[in-house]
């Protein structure tokens, strides 16, 4: 059940740390059944898909983009969408800024790091965060935090060492937001200091 899943995990976690429902592929019933028992926070992670579901659904709802974000599907969702997890280019970062300054926003964004050690998931190295001057001159964004993903393995000892070298990164920087944790994984997350979890198919159930 939805309604049960959302709340159970929200009461789960520690004063302090957001709960981001993760809803692609899902229907526009199922968003609403979070919504219901107060969910107003809702994660995607396709532009069209995002674009479509925040004409259809109530205002209030908080929309985060997960996903890889493709230079030429920004403009879909600068106009509303409230975080951007995904950053991991610069050159994506200028051109999330450039579109927010033509239409005279300002978008909080996440830089995605790798942590993992798959080679898959995207994200930039720690060194390169060495750059982050650069990306303070942005005028269109604003870099408040981190996101990563960790390893997808049964071993939690690795997944604990991921989720620590970012949230160490996290601190050095001064950052206030610290998105890590899925469904597998929130719990040993949030123990390692996310504030930021990002839950889909504990939620919502397998994903087609
Ligand atoms: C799909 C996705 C999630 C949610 O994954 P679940 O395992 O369903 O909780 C979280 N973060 C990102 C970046 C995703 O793409």
């Amino acid at each position: 059940m939805i309604e049960e899943q959302t709340n159970s995990i929200k009461k789960s976690l520690p004063d302090g740390v957001a709960l981001v429902a993760v809803s692609k592929f899902q229907p526009i019933s199922a968003i609403q059944r979070a919504y219901s028992v107060g969910q107003r926070i809702f994660g995607e992670s396709r532009p069209q898909e995002l674009a479509e579901k925040h004409k259809q659904l109530p205002l209030d709802i908080q929309w985060h983009f997960i996903g890889h974000l493709q230079t030429n599907k920004i403009r879909m969702i600068v106009p509303f969408v409230t975080l951007i997890h995904s950053i991991d280019s610069f050159k994506l970062a200028q051109a999330v800024s450039d579109e927010a300054v033509k239409i005279g926003r300002v978008v909080d964004v996440l830089l995605q790091i790798h942590i993992a050690a798959e080679q898959t998931k995207q994200g930039f190295n720690e060194l390169e965060l060495d750059d982050l001057e650069q990306f303070r001159l942005l005028k269109g964004i604003r870099i408040v935090g981190l996101m990563g993903m960790a390893s997808n393995t049964d071993d939690k000892g690795v997944i604990e060492l991921e989720f620590r070298t970012l949230k160490q990164l996290y601190e050095k920087y001064n950052f206030s937001v610290l998105s890590m944790g899925m469904s597998s994984d929130y719990q040993i997350a949030v123990q390692n200091g996310s504030n930021m979890i990002r839950v889909g198919s504990l939620i919502f159930g397998d994903r087609n």
